[in-house]
C-alpha cells in the first residue's frame, strides 16, 4: 500500500534549484534511506514532505490527500490535518532545555492537541520504555548524553503516534562512539514495521535495516534500488563515486 507518492517534484531557493524533478514513493512499511553528497537537496525534500518548506511545483500525496497537487497547497487546517499523523527527528535534537524528558514528550500533546492527561501520561511511559530512557523520565536534558537527547527526540516523535517517521542524520552531531545507541532504537520501530525515511551517512545502517535506498545527487534522485542492489551493483557513475568515497 502507498502512503506516500512523490511526483515532479521542484524547488528552488532564489536562482538554485534544490529539487529537480523528484519522484518515488513509500509504501507501507517502508524504511528508506537517502544518501547522497552534502547540498544535493535530501534535507529540502524531507522537509517538503512534513510541510516545514513549500515546494514550487509538483504533488506530494500522503495517504489519501493531496499535501500539494502541482503546486497547489490547501488550506492550513488541511495541511496540518495531512501532515499530523507524520513526525520527524532533526540533526540537532531541539528539546525544551527547561522541560523534564517527561515534560518534553507531553507538551505538544497536551497543549497542541488537546488529549487527556491520563492517556498522555501512559503513553508517554510507554515511549520512554521503548528508546530505553525509563529512568531519565525526571531529569532536564542538559544532564543527558547527545545519545540520550536523540533517544528523546525520537520518543517525542513517538508520542504523536505517528504513521510515518521522518529522520534527518540523526547521528550526525552525535560522537560516533552515541551513534550505535540511536542506530538500535531505529533498528527497532524498523523491526516494529514503522514507515520511515532515514537521511544518513551511516551506510552500515542503510544496508542493514532500509529495504531501498535512494541516491540524490544535485537536486536528483539518481539511482534508487535495493541495498544489495545499490550498493553491490551502482549503475550510474555518480552513484559509484560517491560511494566510493563514502566508505
Ligand atoms: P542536503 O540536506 O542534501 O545537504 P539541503 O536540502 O540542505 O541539502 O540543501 C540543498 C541546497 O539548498 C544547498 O545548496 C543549500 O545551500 C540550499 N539551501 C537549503 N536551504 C536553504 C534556504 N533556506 N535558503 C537558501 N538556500 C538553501
Ligand atoms: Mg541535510
Amino acid at each position: 500500500m502507498t502512503i506516500i507518492q512523490v511526483s515532479n517534484l521542484q524547488k528552488s531557493f532564489g536562482q538554485l534549484s534544490v529539487l529537480k524533478n523528484i519522484t518515488f514513493d513509500v509504501k507501507k512499511n517502508d524504511v528508506i534511506a537517502v544518501i547522497g553528497p552534502s547540498g544535493s537537496g535530501k534535507s529540502t525534500m524531507l522537509r517538503s514532505i512534513i510541510h516545514l518548506e513549500k515546494v514550487d511545483n509538483g504533488s506530494i500525496r500522503i495517504n489519501e490527500d493531496d499535501l500539494v497537487k502541482n503546486g497547489i497547497y490547501p488550506n492550513d487546517r488541511k495541511i496540518k490535518q495531512i501532515t499530523h499523523k507524520m513526525g520527524m527527528v532533526f540533526q540537532h535534537f531541539n528539546l525544551f532545555p527547561h522541560l523534564t524528558v517527561k515534560e518534553n514528550l507531553e507538551i505538544a500533546p497536551l497543549v497542541v492537541q488537546s488529549e487527556k492527561i491520563e492517556i498522555v501520561r501512559k503513553r508517554s511511559t510507554e515511549v520512554l520504555e521503548k528508546v530505553g530512557l525509563s529512568d531519565k523520565a525526571n531529569v532536564f536534558p542538559a544532564k543527558l548524553s547527545g545519545g540520550q537527547k536523540q533517544r528523546v527526540a525520537i520518543a517525542r516523535a513517538l508520542m504523536m503516534n505517528p504513521d510515518i517517521l521522518l529522520f534527518d542524520e540523526p547521528t550526525s552531531a552525535l560522537d560516533p562512539e552515541l551513534t550505535g545507541e540511536v542506530l538500535k532504537v531505529m533498528k527497532i520501530l524498523a523491526q516494529e514495521h514503522m514507515t520511515m525515511i532515514v537521511v544518513t551517512h551511516e551506510m552500515g545502517f542503510a544496508k542493514e535495516v532500509a529495504n531501498r535506498i535512494l541516491f540524490m545527487d544535485n537536486g536528483e534522485i539518481v539511482e534508487s534500488g535495493s541495498p544489495e542492489q545499490l550498493f553491490s551493483n551502482p549503475k550510474n557513475e555518480r552513484t559509484k563515486s560517491f560511494l566510493t568515497k563514502a566508505y
